[in-house]
């Protein structure tokens, strides 16, 4: 089998994946603010996560993955404020949120997802650490902050440019721009806007910066050494620039060996934002009548490193792909129904045209998780197979090896309606049916439409009829 390869940030090139620890894999994910309900933009960078996740599993890595929630920062405390209520529960509505929002998107979950504020003091001795080794220094504000000029190293993920860094000046917001290189706060004294929110420390009372949670955290569940680190493009500066200059400053040793980035998620084409019009949350998709495994497929189909254009259209294409492996899937458990009823163990052996789909699949997802080439192999077997089927060439042993082949890839990619889902699955019946009556709808004949959605009640769903194409839904 061939070996995993990703694309190492810290390098700027593709790099055989070798765990520090043999057969594990450990992982850091950043996660959520939870100050809002996450839009897809984050969306696509946790999709991409879990499918980091899934292929280090297939490939027989036991993973240790942590997810953070950062519960306070400058904008859990400023929405919180503006909303009334105590930080906490504040945020606690927007952690359940997230994590109702990840079932729903068929996300794995991590083994780990610590909040920021139950970490408070493994962030105040890290800090304590950066202190006596003279990196950090408190400044007359009262915060401390980290000292670039004392770690000549910073800059080397986001390839900073040293010359032009000016020595002493200091930013104290979570959040910058590279123009703004400058020491950044670890610990940020209290302020009137803080409100009630702070904690006592060596340096007085306040509250710990951003970039200082991930480094506490990772290492509190992952050591000071670990595997991977993931994110956003648009964490590498200057969150995870930053927590590596803590880490490493901190520890004398080397943070994450890898350091992997999802692109972009654009809408229509354009950049998301609330003023343009086109900002979603899953909830606003959801609401729509699309289902999380729609919304999942279209994520991942783009290769996390290629901006993805997320539209309606790609999500009604997501429906037609899944709709199109819902039926193989049915079509190949009717086909093995025989010797599954006969209680035979199903033969391991696939048809002979099968066994190199899966080594195009597995070769795909090993470089740098090819995503689109590893579908292109699970839709040239839905092809394969269902000509076989037609010919009625496909042995009931056959049948149940390709859906064994299925059900590994499913592990990988989690293409197949999801736990929740399946009790709810649609019949195959009832979905040729109602694509029986998009057609007849399209051909303007409307009794036969309307006769196609007597047959569908009387199976047990209702039709409605959205912008976006028919939904069904239980009767
Ligand atoms: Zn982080």
């Amino acid at each position: 089998m061939s070996t995993f390869h990703l694309y190492n940030t810290l390098s700027r090139g593709l790099e055989e994946f070798r765990p520090l620890v043999p057969g594990t894999a450990r992982l850091y994910t950043c996660g959520p603010t939870v100050y809002n309900f996450a839009h897809i933009g984050n969306f696509r960078a946790y999709v991409f996560e879990d499918l980091l996740r899934r292929w280090l599993a297939f490939k027989g890595f036991k993973v240790t993955q942590v997810m953070n929630l950062t519960d306070v920062d400058d904008k859990t405390i400023r929405d919180s404020q503006a909303a009334g209520l105590p930080l906490r529960d504040f945020t606690a509505r927007y952690k359940q949120a997230f994590f109702d929002d990840i079932r729903a998107l068929g996300i794995q979950p991590a083994e780990h997802y610590p909040a920021a504020t139950d970490h408070i003091p493994e962030m105040i001795a890290l800090i304590q650490r950066l202190f006596d080794r003279g990196i950090a220094y408190q400044a007359p504000d009262q915060s401390v902050y980290f000292s670039i000029d004392k770690w000549p190293a910073y800059g080397k993920l986001a390839r900073l440019d040293r010359s032009g860094m000016r020595s002493g000046v200091r930013i104290s917001n979570d959040e910058y721009e590279k123009e703004n290189v400058a020491d950044f706060a670890l610990w940020k004294a209290w302020d009137e806007r803080d409100g009630d929110v702070s904690w006592p420390s060596p340096w007085g009372r306040g509250r710990p910066g951003w970039h200082i949670e991930c480094s506490a955290m990772s290492m509190k569940y992952l050591g000071p050494s670990f595997d991977l680190h993931t994110g956003g493009v648009d964490n590498i500066f200057p969150h995870h620039e930053d927590e590596i200059a803590q880490s490493e400053a901190a520890n004398g040793v080397p943070f994450a060996t890898y350091w992997m980035h999802c692109a972009h998620l654009m809408v229509d084409g354009h950049k998301m934002s609330k003023s343009a019009g086109n900002f979603y949350t899953l909830r606003d998709v959801l609401s729509r009548g699309y289902t999380g495994r729609e919304v999942r497929w279209l994520l991942l189909s783009t290769h996390y490193r290629a901006a993805l254009n997320f539209t309606f259209a790609g999500l009604d294409a997501a429906r037609t792909a899944l709709r199109r492996l819902d039926t193989l899937h049915a079509r190949l458990q009717e086909a093995a129904a025989p010797l599954l009823t006969a209680g035979c163990q199903p033969a391991a052996e696939l048809p002979p045209w099968a066994p190199p789909h899966n080594e195009t699949f597995i070769a795909a997802m090993d470089a740098d998780l090819n995503v689109s080439a590893a579908l292109a192999a699970l839709f040239d077997t839905v092809r394969d197979t269902n000509s076989a089927l037609d010919r009625a060439e496909l042995s009931p042993a056959h049948a149940a090896a390709l859906l064994n082949l299925l059900a590994r890839w499913n592990t990988a990619l989690g293409f197949l309606p999801f736990e929740e889902e399946k009790t709810a699955a649609v019949p195959p019946q009832v979905l040729d049916l109602l694509q029986q009556r998009t057609e007849a709808k399209k051909a303007k004949n409307w009794p036969q439409a309307d006769a196609l959605r007597a047959q569908i009640a009387a199976l047990g769903y209702a039709v409605k009829d959205t912008p976006s194409g028919p939904t069904l839904s239980p009767l």
